[in-house]
């Protein structure tokens, strides 16, 4: 797994205009190694965000002249940065409309320092993953599945089968696993997300939407198997 050192190279921007809380953001990444860059105005934290190219962008919402979700919209229409929200407890429809408009996260004040740095971690590697992947031109194989990551294909013995996103993204975290145990939270993580709080019954029927449209027989599966309480696990044969 990822050490430290791994992170230190990321520059993490954050838009917050409460000096005395950007400062204690600054100090703690800094702390974890994080290169941090401070705006205090939205204005300016899209303009760091085009100039400095940051790898994640805290964002707080209640900022003056431009609203963080104003400078959200604008950062998202240059750019595919993770971006997490610094949002207040009361302001539940700021949330939904900064998820809208294309935030990843939020992280309601006041937060822990540990809090915030886990999240900008499980952010940076599912970014760090997504960009490998666009980069490669991998095809992971198992029994007679083959997942092309390049083309976005999926063939059963040659012929393509359509796959919606998440059922990709769920046989691919399979197919990295396989022969070995693909624990529910390891799954539940590397496809919806570290900050899913959804019911843990989709993911039981997205596998068995994988097994229909992969197995032979989906109620008798030799591929894409249960790990009673644990997981599942994908097995050649
Ligand atoms: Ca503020």
């Amino acid at each position: 797994m990822t050490t430290q050192a791994d992170w230190r190279s990321y520059r993490v921007l954050v838009v917050e205009d409460e000096p005395g809380l950007a400062d204690s953001v600054k100090y703690s990444l800094e702390a974890e190694g994080f290169d941090v860059l401070v705006a205090s105005t939205g204005l300016e934290g899209m303009e760091y965000s085009r100039v400095h190219e940051p790898d994640l962008v805290l964002l707080d919402l209640m900022l003056p002249e431009m609203s963080g979700l104003d400078v959200c919209r604008q950062i998202r229409s240059f750019s595919d940065v993770p971006i997490v929200m610094l949002t207040a407890k009361d302001s539940e429809a700021d949330k939904v409309a900064g998820l809208e408009l294309g935030a990843d996260d939020y992280v309601t004040k006041p937060f822990s320092m540990r809090e915030l740095i886990a999240r900008v971690r499980a952010h940076l590697r599912r970014a760090a993953k997504a960009g490998a992947l666009s980069d490669s031109n991998e095809v992971l194989r198992g029994g007679p599945i083959d997942l092309d990551l390049d083309a976005h294909v999926v063939r059963v013995d040659g012929d393509e089968v359509e796959l919606r996103p998440k059922e990709f993204e769920l046989l691919e975290s399979l197919l990295r696993r396989k022969n070995r145990l693909a624990a529910r939270h390891t799954l539940i993580d590397e496809v919806w997300g570290p900050s899913y709080f959804g019911d843990t019954k989709t993911l039981d029927v997205h596998i068995k939407r994988l097994r229909q449209k992969l197995e032979k027989d989906s109620s008798n599966p030799v591929h894409i198997l249960t790990v009673r309480g644990l997981g599942y696990k994908f097995v050649d044969e």
